[in-house]
């Protein structure tokens, strides 16, 4: 035991550095470390089994084949003879109806579940005597974690319902329909806990102000007046769920970056937050279609992108540079902060996308991502810089100067606060 622990802290710094050193390919090597040894160890390993998803989604390439309980294989492999073939599916609340060519009965179909002990999860297994087309269908069914549908072998193909919570699944079948009904519908969703968050310190901090008007955007708009406009909705929505918030500035006037981390020090927040709106370089021959929501958190990356939009919120205030200084600055980054700032990056800009996304088309989720911003470095608790969106983009522009987005995304941002304040 004393020697998975030793691997499994060597796995974790192994990561932390692979992170600061932009190397996936080591970090997700080490990630795979860390949430083996940590199953081993019977540790929560949430947060870096979803690093390493995010890690392998960006990186197609490392993506090792995975073990599946359903095998792929190929039509033309199929025998194309009498047998009975899927035709389409529907899904309708809780039920799903799949249609076939030829009548089908219940004895063409084999029932039985499996309870995967690691991951905590019922899978309920239906094998069907038919051939799946090319194309593979998909279902969905909202309150079940996955439904999973694929062609098990030659004769028969295998639809797979997934859940953390028993499920009681009936089947029918009519003529050339199969019905598969989730009866235990209603206790199959989540409860919702109440929270009460009245301990909780949230420092907000609108970027820029006064002589600093930070970027300029399409039809003359200062990213200064766009984050002060969220940063007041984010108070008022963090504020209706009981925690209690400061901000760093409440109207247009000019304060050093190195004071607005000293704020939130003072004040004892457990988080800090940090509203940007972001610009494209002139330069860039995307400078009018940049767009996108990306939140950061602090690290030593030297990424291109992570430079430039660094720079670009350092630049007003390069007295913080002298008094943090070039070499102290790997000093204020600390293990556990660097953890605990990512987990908060990955709730709040997930907030962002699903609010936004459930009121509006073609929002780009441009990720979490990480960078030396000055503003971050003197925190002493997790601490975030949002980028609510290009003003140089003429589309975005108009959304952040408008009411409703305004209120929206701000919504997205406590309610990421709210996820992570919960999960933590
Ligand atoms: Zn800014």
């Amino acid at each position: 035991l004393a020697s998975i622990k030793k691997s499994h802290n060597s796995y974790k710094s192994t990561y932390l550095r692979a992170v600061l050193d932009n190397d996936s390919k080591s970090a997700i090597r080490a990630l795979r470390g860390v949430v083996k040894s940590g199953n081993a160890l019977g540790l929560n390993v949430d947060f870096y089994q979803n690093e390493l998803h995010r890690f392998l989604k960006e990186n197609k390439k490392f993506i090792k084949p995975k073990e599946s309980i359903t095998k792929k294989i190929y039509p033309k492999d199929l025998i194309r003879t009498s047998q009975n073939r899927f035709k389409k599916l529907r899904t309708k609340s809780s039920t799903l109806r799949l249609d076939f060519t030829k009548n089908i009965s219940k004895k063409d179909v084999k029932q039985f579940k499996l309870y995967d002990k690691k991951n905590k999860i019922y899978r309920y297994v239906f094998d069907i005597k038919a051939i799946l087309p090319k194309k593979i269908p998909s279902a969905r069914i909202k309150g079940i974690e996955k439904i999973k549908i694929a062609q098990f072998n030659k004769q028969k193909m295998r639809v797979v319902f997934s859940n953390s919570s028993k499920l009681n699944i009936g089947m029918e079948t009519e003529d050339k329909r199969l019905i598969l009904t989730v009866k235990n519908f209603s206790v199959a969703k989540k409860s919702k806990k109440r929270y009460d968050f009245s301990n909780k310190v949230v420092v907000i901090d609108p970027g820029h102000g006064g002589k600093d008007v930070g970027a300029i955007g399409a039809k003359n708009v200062y990213e200064k007046e766009i984050v002060l406009a969220v940063s007041k909705r984010i108070e008022e929505q963090l504020r209706k769920k009981g925690i209690r918030v400061y901000m760093t500035r409440r109207s247009d006037r000019f304060i050093k970056l190195r004071k607005r981390t000293e704020f939130a020090n003072k004040k004892r927040a457990d988080l800090f937050v940090s509203v940007h709106a972001n610009a494209a370089s002139k330069r860039s021959s995307k400078y009018r279609e940049l767009k996108g929501v990306e939140t950061y958190f602090l690290s030593a990356s030297r990424s291109k992108r992570a430079s430039r939009v660094a720079q670009k919120e350092n630049q007003k205030d390069m007295e913080a540079m002298d008094y943090f200084g070039k070499k102290n600055f790997l000093h204020f980054l600390n293990r556990e902060k660097i953890i605990a700032s990512n987990k908060l990056a990955i709730d709040v800009q997930q907030g962002v996308l699903a609010r936004l996304n459930k009121h509006y088309n073609g929002i780009r989720d441009s990720g979490v991502r990480e960078g030396p911003f000055w503003v971050l470095v003197g925190a002493q608790m997790p601490a975030v810089l949002v980028e609510l969106g290009y003003i140089t983009n003429k589309r975005e522009a108009q959304n952040l100067t408008s009411r409703s987005y305004q209120k929206r995304i701000a919504q997205g941002i406590a309610e990421g606060i709210v996820r992570y304040f919960t999960k933590n």
